[in-house]
């Protein structure tokens, strides 16, 4: 499955557009009916935005599955565990939380959409909508239910509150049954929602 085909999507797209939302719609409408630049333009500079910020965060996690010495750096400082994997985060300042079966964490950011877009890409419409951002904190075991996603009573749950200058990424446990796989055969299962931590990779 492909990270842009999410069934989730819509229910979480629903609400009104944010602040940010109807501001950034109105510039662009107010630019092209002055001529200064055109939708043409708009577009293909969100398919550069793509192109610039790949979801790469499947090999990073795939590696620190197989090799516990590089989880152990990456939770200690993710932005120079990413380096080593010829990786360049730029300014973000990454910090990397490990699921456990005591704890699962899942990432937001209640002021607008930060998130760790050198490593994961470009971020979802529903983790930008305000329905997510406002919801995760207050239920998000009811949230994490909406993504197929129940976390027993007995595991807490940590939000984690993104900020311009500091971006988080859930490490998700490897799953049972996965022991003789090779790191590529990994990556397939880690799809960036898990990630995010509103899903668990699963063998399907
Ligand atoms: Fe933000």
């Amino acid at each position: 499955m492909t990270s842009h085909d999410h069934p989730h999507d819509r229910e979480h797209d629903e609400g009104p557009p944010s602040e940010y939302e109807i501001m950034s719609r109105a510039m662009q409408e107010l630019l092209i009916a002055k001529g200064v630049i055109t939708a043409e333009q708009i577009r293909a500079r969100m398919e550069k935005f793509d192109e610039d910020f790949p979801y790469r965060g499947a090999r990073v996690i795939a590696h620190a599955w197989a090799d516990p010495a590089f989880r152990q750096r990456l939770l200690e400082d993710a932005k120079a565990a990413c380096t080593e994997l010829g990786l360049d985060l730029e300014a973000d300042r990454l910090i990397a939380v490990a699921n456990t079966p005591e704890v699962h964490n899942v990432i937001v950011c209640t002021l607008c959409s930060c998130y760790p877009r050198a490593l994961l890409g470009m971020p979802p419409t529903w983790y930008k909508s305000e329905n997510y951002r406002r919801r995760v904190v207050r239920e998000p075991r009811a949230v994490l239910r909406e993504f197929g996603t129940v976390i027993p009573e007995h595991v807490a749950v940590r939000v984690h509150d993104s900020t311009a200058d500091m971006r988080y990424v859930v490490v998700p446990m490897r799953p049972a049954g996965t022991g003789g796989w090779s790191e590529e055969e990994l990556e397939k299962i880690i799809t960036r929602d898990a990630l995010v931590g509103v899903t668990i990779p699963a063998i399907r």
